[in-house]
C-alpha cells in the first residue's frame, strides 16, 4: 500500500515543532518558521485544518536572558519560559501574517486539562478557532507548572491535543528523520523503518533511550505519543524538520519520515480518563480487583482505603497490591468514599443521607491500565 493509501483522507492535522528545529546557531530561525507558515497555508488551501504545538519557550527565554541554569533549576526555567513564550508567539505570528493567517496562543497545564469541564471547554475553543480560520498554537504553560502537574514534554502534549481534537494525523518534526532499528549516530548500518504498525517491545528496543539537546523529548516520548495517537484513531509521522517542505509533504502522503499507523480507536471519554492527572487513590481488595479486571464496576464494599482529597467527577487511580491497575471517574467524593468504604451498596443511603449511585466507579467510567 502506498503512503497516500495508508494515510487516507487527512482533514485535520497537528504539527509539533521541537526546540532543536526552531533554534539554529543559537538564534530563533525565522526562515524555518516562515517556511512552515507557507506549508500550513498550502495545506489549508487544500481544505485541511491545521493546529500547531510549539516547543522552544524555555530554550529561547534562556538565550534571551543570557543565563545557563543548572539541570532541574526550576524557577529560572519557569522565568525563561515566560520570557521565551512571548518571543516565540511574536515570531510565529509574524511568520503567519505573511500568509494572511491569524494565530492564537493556547497554553495548557495538566491539572487544568484533568478537569473534565475544562477539557470539554478546550474542545470548544479549538473548534471555534478553527472555524474562524485561526491557527491555534499550543504549548505547555511552563511558567506555572510544577513537575507533578506537567505533561512533561511536547511529544506527549501534541499527542493529547491530536487525540482531543480528533485529528487524522500528528506530524512530529524533529532533528531525526524517523525511526531506525538501532542508533544511526553510532551504527552506520542502522536500517530506517518507514512504517510501524503498533508500538511493541521490539519497537521500543529499537528506540533505546535517545535524548536530544535543548528539548525534553527523545525517541521514547515519541513512541509514547504514537500510542496515545493510536488509541484515538490518529496516525503519526516522525520526520526531520530539515527536509524541504516536510510538513506539507508528510500530510499530502509523500514517503517521508516514519509513519505510525493507528490501532483500534477507544472512546474520547476513556482517552481523557487515561491522560487526566489523578486526584487521589482508591485502594481495593482482591475481590474488587477481580471485578475491575473483568470490566465490572467498582463497588464500595471492595474499597479498603482512600488517599487524597477529590470531588465527585474527578479521576482517581485504582490500586491493588501496590500497583495502579485502573483509573476512573469517581461517583463520590473522597470523604464520602471513605465513609462508605467496605460497606454494602444498600447501606449508602443510611451512611450518606442520600441515595447515590450503587457503584463507586462505574465500568463505563473506568480504563484498565493492565491487561
Ligand atoms: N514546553 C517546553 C518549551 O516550550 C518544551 C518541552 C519539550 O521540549 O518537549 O520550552
Amino acid at each position: 500500500m502506498s503512503r497516500k493509501e495508508l494515510l487516507g483522507d487527512v482533514r485535520r492535522v497537528v504539527i509539533k515543532v521541537g526546540t532543536t528545529s526552531l533554534i539554529k546557531d543559537g538564534a530563533v530561525s525565522s526562515d524555518f518558521m516562515d517556511s512552515l507558515a507557507e506549508q500550513v497555508s498550502r495545506l489549508r488551501e487544500e481544505g485541511r485544518e491545521v493546529l500547531i504545538v510549539t516547543s522552544g519557550a524555555v530554550g529561547i527565554g534562556l538565550k534571551a536572558m543570557g543565563v545557563r541554569p543548572k539541570p532541574n533549576e526550576m524557577p529560572i526555567r519557569q522565568a525563561a519560559a515566560s520570557v521565551g513564550q512571548s518571543i516565540l508567539m511574536q515570531k510565529w505570528s509574524e511568520s503567519f501574517q505573511k500568509y494572511g493567517i491569524l494565530t492564537a496562543q493556547v497554553l495548557l497545564t495538566l491539572d487544568v486539562y484533568s478537569d473534565r469541564e475544562s477539557a470539554i471547554n478546550l474542545n470548544n475553543t479549538i473548534e471555534s478557532l478553527i472555524s474562524n480560520g485561526v491557527v491555534p498554537i499550543f504549548n505547555e504553560n511552563d511558567a506555572v507548572c510544577i513537575t507533578e502537574i506537567k505533561f512533561g514534554d511536547n511529544d506527549t502534549l501534541s499527542a493529547i491535543i491530536a487525540s482531543r481534537a480528533d485529528a487524522d494525523l500528528l506530524i512530529i518534526l524533529s532533528d531525526i528523520d524517523g525511526l531506525y532499528d538501532s542508533n544511526p549516530g553510532r551504527n552506520k548500518n542502522a536500517k530506517f523503518i518507514p512504517v510501524v504498525r503498533g508500538v511493541d517491545d521490539s519497537i521500543r528496543a529499537m528506540a533505546g533511550d535517545s535524548e536530544s539537546g535543548l528539548g525534553t523529548g527523545g525517541m521514547k516520548t515519541k513512541l509514547d505519543a504514537a500510542v496515545i495517537c493510536g488509541e484515538s484513531g490518529c496516525n503519526m509521522i516522525i520526520a526531520s524538520s530539515r527536509a524541504y517542505g516536510v510538513a506539507y509533504r508528510a500530510a499530502a502522503g509523500d514517503e517521508i519520515g516514519t509513519l505510525f499507523l493507528s490501532g483500534n480507536e477507544i472512546s474520547k471519554k476513556r482517552r481523557w480518563i487515561r491522560s487526566a492527572h489523578p486526584s487521589g487513590r482508591i485502594y481495593i481488595d482482591s475481590g474488587a480487583k477481580d471485578a475491575v479486571l473483568n470490566h465490572k464496576s467498582l463497588l464500595p464494599v471492595g474499597i479498603v482505603r482512600i488517599e487524597g482529597d477529590f470531588g465527585k467527577g474527578d479521576v482517581a487511580d485504582i490500586v491493588s497490591d501496590g500497583a495502579v491497575i485502573a483509573k476512573g471517574i469517581v461517583s463520590y467524593s473522597s470523604k464520602e468514599l471513605a465513609s462508605i468504604a467496605g460497606r454494602k451498596s444498600h447501606e449508602i443511603e443510611k451512611l450518606l443521607g442520600y441515595r447515590g449511585h450503587s457503584d463507586a466507579v462505574i465500568s463505563e467510567n473506568m480504563v484498565l491500565l493492565v491487561s
